[in-house]
């Protein structure tokens, strides 16, 4: 029945870790029950709660009464009924960021990675959010491979989760499109996004093929045309990623000519992209530098180039969000590309 089943429990835990300290009291937890474990502190966020039947979300608040201090009139009753708003986001109980539709006798409609209507029990309400981070690729869309065998998909994953935990503990509450190795759709992770209403969007990947050889990174990050903010998180991300992996000696680095902060257009002269033309939200794809190099690529699948990068992103989009520095110059001339590849099919992804 299911065509491809998440194994999300390595990279949730972690990943639900990083979530849920943005998720606000679970509805079902703030109302009447009280039974229903807490999930979001971030030392507890590994460990799921169980099933427990979600209220509604409609929520009598408060009854206020108002009495006039000095009258014989009869005792006026205002009763006040504060609707708090059905979120906009949540967290399955696998750990699966989705849309919320709106809440049902049987739970909760919400889109799946497809962006398919489902009806799940349980969800874990998402109310806030700063920064969206968004892994490139995932299940049967691997990305790129590096020469260890490393999979795209599941390196641009544990960057994303490291900067993440990076930005949450520094205040930022940040949401993760893809929290495991499943498929989801590219207009998915730009609904997800936008209905976050978070200040900043990053997709984070891995380039290929393997470009010429340099002496310097070939680090390119994309802005979206005619928007200034994005071209300062372009910029912000491109210096400090550039500026980290640079530092690193013994490696043979591939880079294009015109890599760094940039535009990349089709013939048509819209971005190339749909992940950096469709979104609402102040964004940048990232490509760090080039896994399907050799050389680059068997640093990439040590365990020290996650903490070595993850920092750079967080501390680029921390300046982004806490200033008005600009990074890297967006390059002028854009990059002409014209992307192939039709529409995929989408699997069914499990959500709980
Ligand atoms: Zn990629």
């Amino acid at each position: 029945m299911l065509r491809s089943t998440p194994q999300p429990w390595r990279a949730l835990s972690i990943a639900l870790t990083v979530i849920a300290v943005a998720c606000a009291p679970d509805i079902s937890d703030s109302a009447a029950n009280n039974t229903t474990p807490q999930p979001r502190q971030a030392s507890t966020t590994t460990e799921v709660p169980p099933t427990s039947t979600s209220t509604p979300p409609t929520i009598p608040a408060t009854t206020t009464t108002i009495a006039p201090a000095t009258s014989t009139q009869p005792t006026t009753t205002l009763a006040t009924t504060t609707t708090l708003p059905t979120p906009a986001l949540g967290i399955t109980r696998y750990g699966i960021p989705v849309r919320i539709s709106e809440p049902t006798t049987e739970g909760w409609k919400v889109f799946d990675p497809c962006g398919n209507p489902q009806t799940i029990s349980k969800i874990f309400p998402i109310r806030e959010t700063q920064v969206v981070l968004d892994p490139g690729h995932g299940g049967k869309d691997p990305g790129t491979r590096g020469p260890t065998g490393l999979k795209e998909s599941e390196l641009n994953l544990k960057v994303t989760v490291a900067v993440a935990q990076l930005l949450q503990e520094q205040g930022f509450p940040t949401l993760l499109t893809r929290t495991g190795d499943y498929y989801i759709e590219l207009d998915e992770r730009i609904a997800l996004s936008d209905a976050a209403n978070a200040t900043a969007l990053v997709s984070i990947h891995h380039n290929a093929p393997i470009a010429a050889k340099s002496n310097k990174p070939g680090t390119e990050v994309f802005a979206q045309t005619g928007d200034t903010e994005s071209a300062r998180l372009a910029g912000l991300l491109h210096k400090e990623v550039f500026e980290v992996l640079n530092n690193i000696d013994g490696i043979e680095w591939t880079s294009r000519w015109d890599a760094g902060a940039l535009r990349v257009v089709n013939s048509e002269g819209g971005d190339a992209y749909s992940l950096v033309r469709k979104p609402q939200t102040t964004n940048a794809l990232l490509e760090i530098a080039y896994l399907a190099s050799p050389s680059e690529g068997t640093f990439m699948a040590k365990d020290g180039y996650v903490h070595l990068v993850a920092p750079a992103i967080a501390a680029a989009i921390k300046t982004f969000l806490t200033s008005d520095q600009n990074g890297t110059a967006l390059l002028e001339r854009a990059r002409i590309h014209n992307p192939s590849g039709g529409r995929r099919t989408c699997p069914e992804v499990e959500l709980e």
